[in-house]
């Protein structure tokens, strides 16, 4: 006997049917093969690929500008990248082929050419104390050998977990300046898979280099996608700009957008791709800029100075960079999520303190102004980039896998071992675009 709450659901069910089958139909007209949905460093390079390939693209960016997360930000009049800076393992990265052919210059020192200074409570610290702090990382990165060869995925907080107080500390902030995340979310397994390789920066700044790449492309700026409809006929897109059908879709858009629920997915995606966009965090590395008068404050150009003074606040602060008037902080983690929730004046206030605790109170003089870029805040990003949460190593494979040769979710987060760049989402996208291409053709 059917009751009529069932009969309601079975009701529900058949419309549904209905409009899918509908929807279907409809989708035999598509407008364009594919939708890339954001032009970040991976949406670009998606749209170059299937350009190459010869298949029809639609690219919608939800800012007034493309790039991303890979950002040259000139507002106080020496430009820093408030995102992505430094081209990694460039042995195998499409990003320095793509600056020549650009004719970009780079830098092939990795910048940062300046000396070190490490600092803890005010006091510079002479080479056995910085020492001590070297031996902490050493003992991390044993650890973390061990648990790759173990096989066995675990925190990094948990990989450290024995060592004596003081370079347990250190050592479970290791990754902090790296991965933007403290130790308890991070996975050793995710981590140990990453690429290295040599370090090249650009002159003109990572973000402006994207955005030279872009130029050219078709893109439907401040175009913001709001669910995706999919099924065996395709895709339907709602976006701030009407309804975009395609045959595919390619999605670019950060974890942390997809986590936050931004994009509606109709019908919901399937238990696979849900699980791995849940074993994904976003880390917080969050970078603020101070603007200098001009004094030098007797440092040379591109000067590191650490602060250790708190592990888990741990901060690096790059003075007159490249020669620029300019002192560009970074740190991470729950410390850098705090700080983008207490906003910019009080990030520009709280380096200021940090810098004139190393160099003395004529630094406050200097500072003329300052920019907080807090990625973790912004909505369109959620985050710096994607960290693994512990046992969760698989997860970016899983989120490479297309969902119903439909959809097909790239960047930074998908790209394995090129994890967290710009030279992986590039090299993610140019993946996604040719097998989808190859789907579409066949
Ligand atoms: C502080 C910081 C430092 C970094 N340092 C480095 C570094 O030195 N080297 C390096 O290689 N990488 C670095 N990165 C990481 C690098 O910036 C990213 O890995 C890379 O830019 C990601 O590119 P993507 O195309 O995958 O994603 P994104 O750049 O995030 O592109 C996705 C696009 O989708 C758009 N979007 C979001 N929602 C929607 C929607 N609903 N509809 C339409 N569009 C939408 C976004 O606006 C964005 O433009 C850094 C990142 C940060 C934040």
């Amino acid at each position: 006997m059917t009751t009529s709450l069932q009969r309601r659901v079975v009701l529900r069910g058949g419309l549904a049917c209905a409009a899918l089958i509908g929807m279907r139909a409809r989708l035999f007209a598509a407008d364009v093969d594919v939708l890339i949905i954001g032009a970040g460093a991976a949406g670009i390079s998606a749209a170059h690929e299937l350009r190459k390939l010869g298949l029809s693209f639609r690219l919608i960016e939800a800012r007034d500008r493309i790039g991303g997360r890979a950002f040259t930000d000139a507002s106080l009049g020496a430009a820093f990248d408030a995102g992505a800076e430094i081209i990694h393992f460039a042995e195998a990265n499409p990003w320095v082929e793509i600056a020549r052919e650009l004719g970009e210059e780079l830098d092939l020192s990795g910048g940062r050419m300046g000396g070190w200074q490490v600092f803890s409570g005010g006091k510079r610290l002479g080479m056995l104390e910085r020492g001590r702090r070297w031996q902490a990382f050493r003992e991390m990165e044993a650890r973390m050998a061990a648990v790759e060869r173990a096989g066995i995925d675990m925190s990094l907080a948990d990989a450290v977990a024995d060592l004596e107080s003081e370079h347990r500390a250190i050592a479970r902030s290791g990754l902090l300046l790296v991965l933007g995340e403290d130790g308890e979310r991070i996975s050793v397994l995710d981590n140990q898979q990453l690429w290295n390789g040599a370090d090249y920066t650009t002159r003109a700044g990572y973000g402006t280099l994207v955005i030279a790449y872009g130029r050219g492309l078709p893109v439907a700026l401040s175009v913001r996608a709001d669910t995706i409809r999919w099924g065996d006929g395709g895709v339907e897109a709602e976006t701030s700009a009407g309804t975009i059908r395609a045959r595919a879709a390619l999605v670019t858009v950060s974890v942390g957008v997809l986590n936050s629920g931004a994009i509606r997915f109709v019908p919901d995606l399937p238990s696979e791709t849900q699980g791995a966009l849940a074993g994904i965090g976003m880390g917080a590395l969050t970078k603020i800029a101070l603007r200098l008068n001009g004094e030098r404050l007797d440092l040379n150009d591109s000067t590191t100075l650490m602060d250790g003074t708190r592990s888990e606040a741990m901060t690096m602060i790059e003075v007159l960079p490249g020669g620029k008037p300019l002192a560009v902080a970074i740190c991470g983690g729950d410390f850098a999520r705090g700080l983008g929730r207490a906003g910019e004046a009080a990030a520009v206030a709280h380096v200021t303190d940090v810098l004139a605790g190393m160099l003395g109170g004529a630094v406050r003089r200097a500072v003329t102004g300052g920019r907080l870029a807090s990625w973790w805040a912004d909505p369109l990003s959620h985050g710096a980039y994607s960290v693994c949460q512990p046992g969760q190593s698989g997860a970016r494979a899983a989120l490479a896998e297309p969902v119903a040769l439909r959809l097909w979710f790239a960047g930074e987060a998908t790209a394995g071992g090129g994890a967290m760049t710009v030279g992986g989402a590039t090299l993610s996208a140019r993946k996604a675009a040719r097998d989808c291409a190859a789907r579409l053709k066949t």
